[in-house]
């Protein structure tokens, strides 16, 4: 029987090691990857799509055109019985779980982020790891820049100006120059901002940025961005966000509407859940790539800890969690599973960078190629063309190259396609002394206190006076909105530090319509307030 590859993600290191895959094994092998999106996302791209210079559907190939002769499977994986060799996925709309058989299993499925560890983050930030993220941090942009057009509050107008990008390293480097020239390139349509009032800022823990590169490269890429207007903080840290501000480490609180987070990579809970040990929240592998423990299980790309040397333990002696290093893993893995089958000695991982590069934006960008550094429009140029040599498929080559080429003629799209509103149940994050919403705000959801407090403001329309409550944890307030009322009837500010959980007004009716309990925990709150809940009493214990 033919033996069973199963590649699990479709992103560099499995794509890649798919495609090796079949050339070594040509129809003697059966090969399947499973992704969770039916095409492959080049993610060096992103802040691209983000800065509208590449149409989103652009920067991704479909897996199955990428991938001849592989049997690729749109599906979650869910677990993995190492035992019993089958891999557990949900598929399509189906929500039964299917088992898939392997002989031999790869695992690339990338990194998750965790930013527990700085609240308010998980809830406030914007990611940059999917083409969703990117598409939804140009709408996002788009909707600040509309904002600001038109607002009459100062304090508004500066957080909506105001775009703060964590994390220097790839990533965050290229989002930040992206998104300024794709704010710089569209302030002429937006008469009422002076580009003064605009604010893009880096931030970065370490002491320089692009860590991966040469210092005098990091140097040129902060000079750049700063003679671009981009205020780069280094040796600053993120303590905390809300909805409206970023608290970093040095205890600076910056009004931001828009915080991207490129930092806080760590393990995805489908890896969590395999149960196999982890370091430095990856999978730590051999210098074959083959999990310990394992004879028939391999791991590459960002979620495998890769040892370049025998005894590794400083960071440089492992593989970096690059676009590079992962297609050069692709190869080894896809050799030494061949090697495993036919009985042959597997061989070790071994790939010196060729150099690395960034593009920083305004058409310009650094290198490192050969040991030879190369700064500028000669490096954005070299960015431009490896990447365009390295994306899958002719057909995205070809797109991808007049998207560049359009993109240099005239101004980039501000069409907003779709905007992503507020999830209908959600935690926000408020510092002592933010206003919640003042009387005659619009009425935008039911409120909790989970954490702090909040001191709510009513004026006695009788006799003028204000009445203070203090509400804390377990309290709730907001509930007109749940008789339908559009505006607010009392301000509310912070009284301290608070987590609160907002829920729109359609979701709260469901729960209370379908939930006798959720009913009857806030009917006595709502009746002290007039507030008539859905389902009866002839309908309670339905
Ligand atoms: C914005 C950005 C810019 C970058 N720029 C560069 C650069 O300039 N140069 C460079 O070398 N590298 C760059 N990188 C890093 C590079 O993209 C990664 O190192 C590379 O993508 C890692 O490949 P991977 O296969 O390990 O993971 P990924 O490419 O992330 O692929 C993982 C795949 O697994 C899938 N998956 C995850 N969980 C599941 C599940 N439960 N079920 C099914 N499928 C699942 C995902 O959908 C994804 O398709 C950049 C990364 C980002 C985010």
């Amino acid at each position: 029987m033919a033996t069973r590859i199963v590649v699990l993600g479709g992103g560099f290191g499995g794509m890649y090691t798919a495609r090796a895959l079949r050339r070594r094994f040509g129809r003697k092998a059966e090969i399947e990857v499973i992704n969770a999106q039916n095409y492959f996302v080049f993610q060096p791209l992103l802040p691209e799509v983000a800065g509208g210079s590449i149409t989103p559907a652009h920067a991704v190939s479909p897996l199955r055109f990428v991938l001849d002769g592989v049997f690729v499977r749109k599906a979650v994986v869910d677990s993995v019985d190492f035992e019993r060799k089958v891999v557990t996925v949900f598929q399509g709309i189906q929500r039964r779980p299917t088992e898939v058989p392997y002989d031999h299993l790869v695992i690339a499925l990338g990194q998750g982020t965790d930013f527990s560890r700085m609240p308010g983050l998980e809830e406030h930030a914007l990611k940059m790891k999917t083409l969703e993220d990117a598409r939804r941090l140009r709408g996002h942009i788009i909707e600040q820049l509309e904002h600001a057009q038109v607002t009459e509050l100062p304090d508004t107008k500066r957080g909506a100006l105001t775009f703060t990008v964590v994390g220097g390293g790839f990533s965050g480097v290229e989002t930040v120059g992206e998104m300024k020239e794709m704010i710089d390139r569209s302030l002429r349509f937006y008469p009422k901002i002076d580009p003064s009032e605009v604010r893009v800022q880096l931030i970065e823990f370490a002491p320089r940025i692009l860590n991966e590169m040469p210092e005098p490269l990091a140097d040129y890429a902060v000079g750049h961005l700063e003679r671009h207007g981009i205020e780069i903080k280094l040796r600053t840290g993120v303590k905390s966000a809300t909805h409206r501000q970023l608290v970093t480490t040095d205890g600076e609180v910056i009004d931001t509407r828009t915080i991207v987070a490129t930092i806080g990579n760590a393990p995805l809970p489908v890896v969590q859940r395999m149960g196999l040990p982890l370091d430095k929240g990856r999978i730590p592998v051999d210098r074959t790539l083959r999990v310990a423990g394992h004879d028939n299980v391999w791991a590459l790309g960002d979620c495998a800890l890769i040892p370049l040397k025998e005894g590794a333990s400083e960071r440089i002696d492992f593989a970096p969690p690059t676009a590079q290093f992962a297609v050069r893993e692709a190869k080894r893995v896809a050799a030494n599973i061949a090697a495993a089958v036919r009985g042959r000695d597997l061989k070790p991982f071994a790939y010196a960078s060729r150099g690395a590069l960034a593009s920083l934006g305004a058409k310009r960008g650094v290198a490192n190629v050969f040991g030879h550094n190369i700064t500028g429009f000669p490096a954005w140029f070299i960015w431009r063309s490896y990447y365009l040599a390295l994306l899958p498929g002719i057909g995205t080559r070809i797109r991808v190259m007049i998207n560049w080429s359009l993109d240099m003629l005239g101004a980039r799209s501000l069409v907003q396609l779709k905007f992503y509103g507020k999830p209908p149940l959600r935690y926000v994050y408020y510092r002592a002394g933010d206003r919640i919403y003042n009387a005659g705000d619009r009425s935008d959801g039911f409120y909790t206190v989970i954490s702090g407090s909040v001191e709510m403001e009513r004026p006695d329309p009788e006799t003028g006076e204000t009445t203070l409550r203090v509400i804390g944890p377990g309290g709730h307030f907001g509930e007109r909105l749940i008789l339908g009322a559009t505006r607010r009837k009392t301000t509310v500010r912070a009284k301290e530090d608070c987590k609160v959980l907002v829920m729109n007004r359609e979701e709260f009716l469901m729960l209370a319509e379908g939930f006798s309990a959720f009913r009857e925990y806030f009917r006595p709150y709502m009746d002290k307030r007039g507030v008539t809940l859905p389902g009866g009493d002839e309908d309670t214990g339905r």
